[in-house]
């Protein structure tokens, strides 16, 4: 099963992902994920994105693409996968098909989170209180500033991701402002259809 999980950040993506790995068997690819990995080792990769992620912006088509790439191609990626935070451009999600394709492979459906996007600020201003209050690192760009250029970003590069899974039939919609049990529920049901 090869899925992609949209919305803006701070839908819950990573948290339903989370949750549909363990279920499922399968793993989560997340470009933010791989990013911050390639960021804290320091490679030529993460010093290329490091300035762009921590104002809010996006990292270059090429770089996130040449990620999934390869990610795709390792061995627990076979049977399949969850796409997090990626494809955030029409450009990205037309590479992420020809790689697929040349693969002999295809998406099997992309689930939007909905929400409303002035409750996102809320939501990400708590989760960085609580990540505060247990001891853990706050995200650079989880800061309301940052977060609202990234909310900014995602309006008006990656909202338009989603019509182009509506025209090939491929897209599922789930009230992302509901409780975590009742998205994953939500989430259940998409891929129950699926067969
Ligand atoms: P995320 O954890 O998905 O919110 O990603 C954190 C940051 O990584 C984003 O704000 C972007 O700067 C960068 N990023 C993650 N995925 C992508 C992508 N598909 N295209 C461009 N930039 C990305």
């Amino acid at each position: 099963m090869r899925l992609i999980l949209l919305g803006p950040p701070g839908a819950g993506k990573g948290t339903q992902a989370t949750r549909l790995i363990e279920k499922h068997g399968i793993p989560q690819l997340s470009t933010g994920d791989l990013l911050r990995a390639a960021v804290a080792a320091g490679t030529p990769i993460g010093l290329k994105a490091k300035a762009v992620m921590e104002s809010g912006g996006l990292v270059s088509d090429g770089i996130v693409v040449g990620i999934i790439n390869d990610r795709i191609g390792e061995p627990d990626a076979k049977k399949g996968f969850i796409l997090d935070g990626f494809p955030r451009t029409v450009a990205q999600a037309e590479a992420l098909d020809e790689m697929l394709a040349a693969k002999g492979l295809k998406i099997d459906a992309a689930i939007e989170l909905e929400v409303d996007a002035e409750k996102l600020v809320n939501r990400i201003v708590n989760r960085a209180a609580e990540a505060k209050a247990a001891g853990q690192p706050v995200r650079k760009d989880d800061d309301p500033e940052v977060f609202k250029t990234r909310l900014a970003s995602y309006f008006r590069d990656t909202a338009a991701v989603t019509p182009y899974y509506g025209a090939k039939g491929l897209l599922h919609r789930v009230d992302g402002m509901a409780s975590i049990a009742d998205v994953a529920a939500g989430l259940d049901k998409v891929l129950s259809s699926l067969g």
